[in-house]
């Protein structure tokens, strides 16, 4: 059965002479690899569309007993070649595609990753890098089956939680402090981000290079 479908390319490795393995997240097949012959050829249809991020309409036959299809065509939908421009934040997305790759089961649909994956690379696009960055970080860490505790609030009822438990998920009142001293908004743009409101705030790049060092801390307990 001949399939298309979007997808992002998140990984290319030479295979062969003139051929590549392609990992891609995919729109309605999720991780996927894929071969490409000649890929490397001087003349493939497939040179410099099957670039690092590159948004692709790709082309396959879905055949039974096999999960490694030949990719016979890809047209460019969109090239991320902006984001090169900055690397501190192309070593965040690179870290967190790693973590999807090592993480999230391939040939399985995961339409809400799929989405915030989309999210995430026009919210760089359009300078909303943090907030971006921040919500892909929390579907991939509830598509691993590790959510966060976000209510906001402390678990014996105050509203302020400055601290982070990297053991339990959890935030907690200066009182009751547990974990690590966070600043008493994280608990609240997270949630804000998890209930898709992001829009009504504002994330600064220092707040975000703190939760996400906090988050990575929070993984490393739980892997
Ligand atoms: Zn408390």
């Amino acid at each position: 059965m001949l399939v298309s479908d979007k997808a992002f390319i998140i990984k290319k490795t030479p295979f062969k002479e003139t051929s590549l393995i392609l990992n891609v997240l995919s729109r309605n097949g999720g991780l996927q690899s894929f071969v490409v012959k000649g890929a490397l050829r001087p003349k493939s249809p497939f040179l410099g569309i099957l670039e690092f991020l590159n948004e692709v309409e790709i082309y396959y036959n879905k055949k039974e007993n096999t999960t490694l299809y030949t990719l016979f065509k890809a047209d460019l939908i969109r090239d991320h070649f902006s984001l090169a421009s900055s690397s501190g934040l192309l070593m965040d997305i690179g870290f967190l595609v790693q973590l999807t790759r090592r993480n999230i089961p391939f040939n399985e649909p995961v339409p809400a990753l799929y989405q915030s994956f989309y999210y995430l690379l026009r919210g760089v696009e359009e300078k909303k890098g943090n907030k971006a960055l921040l919500y892909y970080f929390l579907t991939l860490i509830q598509e691993m089956g590790l959510s966060l505790h976000l209510s906001g609030a402390c678990s014996c009822g105050a509203k302020k939680s400055p601290y982070f438990n990297p053991e339990n998920g959890s935030f907690y009142c200066e009182k009751c402090q547990k974990g690590r001293f966070v600043g008493e908004k994280m608990a609240f743009h997270l949630k804000t981000l998890a209930d898709k409101k992001g829009k009504e705030i504002e994330i600064t790049s220092r707040e975000t290079k703190t939760y996400f060092d906090v988050l990575k801390e929070y993984l490393k307990f739980h892997k």
